[in-house]
């Protein structure tokens, strides 16, 4: 597991949400959160690394197990620092560099391999701490 998904202060009982503020908190940058009809775009994640903020773009027409993996997904290429080839001034030459940095789409040629193994296994490891972490709980309660 990375040291990185080890490290984080998970919400009990999990709630992804919950996660990417208390990452904004420790961060002082925001991760903003934000459901968007994804499909006809390829991807069904998009991370935005603006001046200021993180934005995470996740598919809303999708189940609620799977939008929080897409976002676990998007996170740990945020925390694991990776960057992207392309950025937004390459796609739309008029857009102020200082507004949006860096496009990056989830499976799309941006990221090395390595990169997505890596955001893939945060993603998991995530949310097996998340469940080891319920079932901590219910012993606790029995
Ligand atoms: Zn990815």
């Amino acid at each position: 597991m990375s040291r990185i998904a080890r490290g984080l202060d998970l919400p009990s009982p999990f709630d992804v949400a919950e996660l990417c503020r208390r990452v904004s908190v420790r961060r002082r940058r925001q991760v903003v959160l934000t459901p968007l009809p994804m499909a006809a775009l390829g991807p069904c994640g998009l991370w935005l690394a603006g001046e200021h903020a993180d934005v995470i773009c996740f598919e809303q027409n999708t189940s609620a197990l799977h939008q929080e993996h897409i976002i676990l997904h998007e996170l740990g290429h945020i925390l694991h620092e990776h960057t992207g080839a392309e950025t937004l001034q390459d796609l739309f030459p008029n857009l102020s560099d200082a507004t949006l940095r860096i496009m990056l789409a989830r499976q799309h040629d941006a990221f090395s391999q390595r990169h997505e193994r890596e955001a893939e296994q945060f993603a998991y490891a995530v949310l097996a701490r998340a469940s080891r972490g319920d079932g901590f709980r219910r012993v606790l309660a029995d």
